[in-house]
């Protein structure tokens, strides 16, 4: 696995990361976790440590279903054997040896991801997902495990300084985010262009088809140190908590899940999981 520069979650933009080398993620595909993930193995004592797995009905019998959109570093992403791995990879591991259950992630476009337990297509969504009100009407979402901050990334010759500056330019954003809410709410729809994922925003931003990026400030960091010649604004658009979300009303698995990432959190494995992917400056 390779690594990027620490940070805590609220450290300033713009700091230099190593490359990480980024692959397009196209289409939708399904794996269960292996590699780094499956590093955590279930034992049989963290198995029966949550007491409430027994009783959990979950989309396909002894699985724990987590859709994700895997071009989100270092939360999510693909090795390049093709397997996942990265922070939310990981926790939805030791969350999945908690409750006795084995992962299966399903790969798949980020606005996709939450429909997809909204529709009972899975267990759970982890994708760097950011608690919202809206969101909060059709899912429920665990207790927070992280916090995000939405940043602007534009090249290194830029005239935007200033969230303010993004007035009147043309803003890439990924699809059914909330970068892509904040921005067309403050500066309309037509200032703003959706993306698959961020890394073709990243190249739009590139090939001067947008004048900046609004992305989520740990994969911005990642996307900036694998593209020279851009930067990260200083200035933070917006504070975010990420979840996992669920279907409306599952309050076995949501009590399950809450529990286990509060063992995970108290224990220390929560703050190892993210070191090993954001190593501090
Ligand atoms: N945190 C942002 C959101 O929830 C973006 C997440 C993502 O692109 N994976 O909208």
């Amino acid at each position: 696995m390779k690594k990027i520069s620490r940070r805590s979650f609220l450290a300033a933009a713009g700091m230099t990361v190593a490359a990480l080398a980024l692959t397009a993620c196209g289409g939708s595909s399904s794996s269960t976790a292996s590699s780094a993930a499956s590093s955590a193995a279930a034992s049989s004592e963290a198995a029966s440590s949550s007491a409430a797995a027994a009783e959990l009905t979950t989309v396909e019998a002894g699985k724990l279903t987590m859709a994700t959109n895997a071009a989100f570093p270092p939360y999510e992403m693909t090795t390049d054997t093709g397997a996942f791995e990265g922070i939310d990879i990981e926790t939805a591991q030791a969350i999945a040896d908690k409750l006795g259950l084995e992962l299966q992630i399903d790969d798949m476009d980020f606005d996709a991801a939450l429909l997809s337990v909204q529709q009972g297509k899975a267990d759970i969504v982890m994708a760097g997902v950011t608690v919202t009100d809206e969101r909060l009407a059709v899912m429920d979402f665990s207790d927070s495990y992280a916090t995000g901050i939405q940043s602007v990334i534009v090249p290194e010759n830029s005239d935007i300084a200033t969230i303010d500056d993004l007035s009147g330019k043309k803003i890439g954003t990924q699809r059914g985010t909330t970068g892509y809410i904040y921005c067309s709410d403050d500066f309309g729809d037509d200032a703003v262009i959706a993306y698959d994922n961020g890394l073709t925003a990243v190249q739009a931003l590139n090939n001067g088809q947008v004048d900046a990026v609004v992305i989520d400030n740990a994969p911005a960091k990642e996307f900036v140190a694998a593209n020279p010649g851009l930067k990260i604004l200083d200035t933070s658009y917006a504070e975010e908590d990420y979840a996992i979300g669920m279907a409306k009303g599952n309050t076995a698995l949501e009590d399950a899940v809450n529990a286990a990432l509060e063992e995970l959190k108290s224990d220390g494995t929560l703050q190892s999981i993210v070191d090993k992917y954001i190593v501090a400056e």
